[in-house]
């Protein structure tokens, strides 16, 4: 990997003409009114004379990620001050305030990135080479919402290899959900799946509204019963309430998916709230593997998954 521009080092040690130039373009990109493109600040950059690390020129967008990295302002992925580092390009307060100014340009809430609601976790990704679920993460906090395979822990010996964009793995796995509703005969299986994931449901709610009974039946023979079977008789009556409850949430969402014309849902998907879309795939999807890469980029998305369909028994 390249120097981090600006430092000797990946510990620091300030490169001052390297430093006068960043600074100098952040101060500029911080500018909200009237704002200057990051690819003309990275023009006045290469005309002063201003080269990355390999002696090329820069871009706008390669500008910006560098003046981004936690580490121009000192501090760690958490944004925490690296200890010993020395002299920074840039202040923390510097760099948050050239942040929310690009944030403010591109006329976004300045939260947005932070809150990516993963379509496919839960259980629903997992990695084809380890059988984990994945996991919704991004590199750092300004790249783009990924889902990876988590490295391994003692107690989890996941693989940890696997990483796909969000967007490029959300998109094939939609499109592959949409055509396949629309096989001869899918329909009807789904509808079917559907049915029984409503009868389900309200079995699962008459249940849960029996817990209190239960509950309070379980009190009435408690000086009967040792204090430790008490307990785990109570703690069984919980633990059977908590999976009755999230077990629930799940076929609430394969119900409010809107199937009756297969074609609406085609284009009902494009302005669905996000649980619902996550809807259409729990009722058609038992599971997606995501491949590894093999290598290479631009590599046709579809070619990465592999989806384990729904089928009513
Ligand atoms: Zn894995």
């Amino acid at each position: 990997m390249a120097r981090l521009c600006g430092y000797a080092n990946g510990g620091g040690g300030l490169v001052r003409s390297e430093a006068d130039f960043l600074r100098r373009a952040a101060s500029r990109l911080s500018i909200i009114d009237p704002p200057e493109s990051q690819n003309a600040v990275a023009e006045w950059v290469n005309q002063n004379g201003g080269r990355t690390p390999l002696g090329g020129l820069w871009r706008g967008d390669t500008l910006m990620k560098t003046l981004s990295n936690p580490r121009m302002a000192g501090l760690d992925r958490e944004g925490n001050p690296i200890e010993g580092f020395g002299e920074t390009v840039l202040t923390p307060d510097e760099q948050r305030a050239l942040l929310e100014a690009r944030t403010a340009i591109r006329g976004e809430p300045s939260q947005r990135r932070e809150s990516f609601d993963y379509l496919l976790t839960k259980g629903i990704a997992d990695c084809d080479v380890c059988a984990y679920d994945l996991a919704g993460s991004r590199v750092h906090a300004e790249a783009d919402p990924g889902y990876r395979c988590l490295p391994p822990t003692e107690l989890r010996p996941s693989c940890g290899t696997i990483r796909m964009d969000a967007g490029r793995l959300e998109t094939a796995v939609a499109e592959e959900v949409l055509a396949d509703m629309l096989r001869p005969g899918r329909h009807e299986e789904l509808l079917r799946l559907q049915r029984d994931a409503q009868e389900e449901a309200e079995r699962l709610s008459l249940h849960i509204e029996g817990a209190e009974a239960r509950f309070a039946a379980l009190k009435g023979v408690r000086n009967q019963m040792l204090p430790d079977a008490f307990k785990a008789a109570e703690k069984a009556t919980k633990d059977d309430l908590a999976a009755a409850r999230a077990r629930l949430r799940f076929l609430e969402q394969i119900v409010s998916v809107p199937l009756a014309d297969p074609h609406d849902v085609v284009a009902w998907w494009n302005s669905a709230p996000r649980a619902s879309q996550r809807g259409l795939i729990l009722v058609s999807v038992t599971k997606v593997h995501v491949l590894g890469s093999g290598g290479g980029r631009g590599h046709d998305p579809h070619k990465r998954i592999r989806i384990d369909w729904r089928t009513a028994a």
